[in-house]
């Protein structure tokens, strides 16, 4: 499926997606179409459904991937939500999660949270750098906070999430990051060691608290890692 979609354009790009049936909900079509990607990774040819370097080890994931994880979340996506953002990177779909937001918030009033959680402190600089040149109400009015740290532990201090979505595979279950997810919220999560195959895993806790597993698919992610090592 990669590779299946490009375009000069961002809206050629989205509209091929959609055309693949890769993206099937206007609104998820619509934050994307919203974000260009050109400002999220600075090459050549931005508008090819692969992913591309940025640098420090990472990659911005493939368009594909970003839209699965957007219509995987949609349901959880709602005024006056928390999401959190694990390997962060470029900025890409912290930006996608808070239009995302936005477009189901117009009747609302509730204050809504964002928070991308990258390790590289080279790569916190670029994606404020690329979420400010993309909109800079985004930070200025505290809609997205990109905080530097071990994104294995999550972030405490604005938990609990109704979503996380974790862009880098961890290597066993994400127990922290449970810990740290509301009830009625879900994880996405692709676990598995690198270099073998990983499964795109979701998430979901009951409003018990009991955690419901499902393996969505195979996939192929750059690490969670210690930066130390
Ligand atoms: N969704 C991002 C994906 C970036 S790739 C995008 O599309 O731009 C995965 C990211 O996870 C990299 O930026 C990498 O630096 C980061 N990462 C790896 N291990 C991490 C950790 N332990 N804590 C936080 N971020 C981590």
């Amino acid at each position: 499926m990669a590779w299946r979609s490009q375009s000069d354009s961002n809206e050629g790009l989205i509209q091929q997606l959609k055309e693949n049936g890769i993206i099937k909900n206007e609104m998820v079509a619509n934050a994307m179409k919203m974000t260009d990607r050109k400002l999220y990774c600075r090459v050549a040819y931005p508008y090819v459904d692969r992913p591309h370097s940025i640098g420090f080890s990472a990659t911005i994931s493939a368009p594909h991937m970003h839209a699965f994880a957007l219509e995987n979340l949609f349901d959880f996506i709602k005024p006056g939500c928390r999401i959190l953002d694990v390997g962060s990177g470029s900025g890409f779909l912290t930006a996608c999660f808070s239009r995302l937001i936005d477009a189901k918030s117009v009747n609302s009033n509730e204050k809504s949270l964002v928070i991308g959680i990258e390790h590289h402190p080279k790569l916190v600089e670029f994606s404020i750098g690329n979420l400010n040149s993309d909109d800079i109400k985004f930070i200025e009015e505290g809609k997205i906070k990109i905080i530097q740290g071990d994104g294995r532990l999550g972030c405490k201090e604005f938990a609990p999430y109704d979503c996380i979505h974790v862009g880098a595979a961890a290597a066993d279950i994400p127990s922290e990051l449970l810990n740290q997810l509301k009830p009625n919220g879900r994880l996405l999560c692709p676990v598995g060691l690198a270099g073998e195959t990983q499964q795109m895993e979701q998430y979901d806790k009951t409003a018990s608290g009991e955690i419901m597993k499902k393996t969505l698919m195979s996939v192929v992610y750059v690490p969670l890692t210690d930066l130390n090592e």
